[in-house]
């Protein structure tokens, strides 16, 4: 619980963040604008960088902090969620310039892409056994998890919440593996 205080109640980031600002690989950490494009440029050399489109939508959001009636969807974010004791507290920190030199250094992180949920995948019946087009169960082929559709959408639907994805992976391994050796 101390830990816990202190990480979240104590001035700047958490151990998590400072430890990937000094070791992170995909992280470059300056305290210009300039020095951040360059440490980008040597990260990524191959992608394209548009420095003048980038310096207008910082600015540009920069300014929407000036703006109390704010339509920017993340600023008006920010401020919701800190109406909530809670997370003003221990959560979102309060929202400030980007480009305001008293909350350097700035930060810039090399994203990998990836699919996090399918929402769909190989249909299969309630003992996981891959169906064919007809509808019908291919003999020895299973399909659960993720590629059967159940890390995400699946049993929950399009709608399904976060954190509900592993029990439903669990749920048809399990299925799955009753069936096979039912039918050994
Ligand atoms: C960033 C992130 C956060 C998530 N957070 C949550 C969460 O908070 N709560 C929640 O419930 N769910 C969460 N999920 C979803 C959940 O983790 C996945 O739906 C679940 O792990 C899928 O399990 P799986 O076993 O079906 O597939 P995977 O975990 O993807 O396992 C598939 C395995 O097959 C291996 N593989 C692939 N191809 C081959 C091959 N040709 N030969 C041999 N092996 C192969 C892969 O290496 C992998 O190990 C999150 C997912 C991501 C990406």
């Amino acid at each position: 619980m101390r830990e816990l205080l202190r990480q979240r109640l104590g001035k700047g980031a958490t151990d998590a963040v400072e430890a990937f600002k000094e070791k992170g690989a995909d992280f470059v950490i300056a305290d210009s604008l300039d020095d951040l494009f360059a440490g980008m440029r040597r990260l990524a050399p191959d992608v394209e960088l548009d420095v003048q489109a980038i310096k207008h939508e910082l600015e540009a959001r920069d300014r929407e902090l000036d703006n109390t009636f704010t339509k920017d969807a993340q600023v008006t974010a920010l401020r919701g969620a800190r109406t909530y004791r809670g997370d003003k507290l221990i959560r979102v920190a309060k929202p400030h310039k980007i480009l305001d030199e008293k909350h350097r250094p700035l930060i810039a992180v090399k994203l990998h892409v990836l699919t996090r949920k399918s929402l769909g995948g190989i249909q299969t019946d309630l003992s996981s056994r891959v169906l064919n087009a007809a509808g019908k169960p291919i003999a020895g082929l299973y399909a659960v998890g993720e590629a059967a559709g159940f890390g995400g959408g699946g049993v929950h639907g399009y709608r399904s919440l976060e954190g509900t994805f592993l029990g439903g992976c669990l749920f048809t391994g399990m299925q799955a593996g009753r069936a096979i050796a039912g039918a050994l």
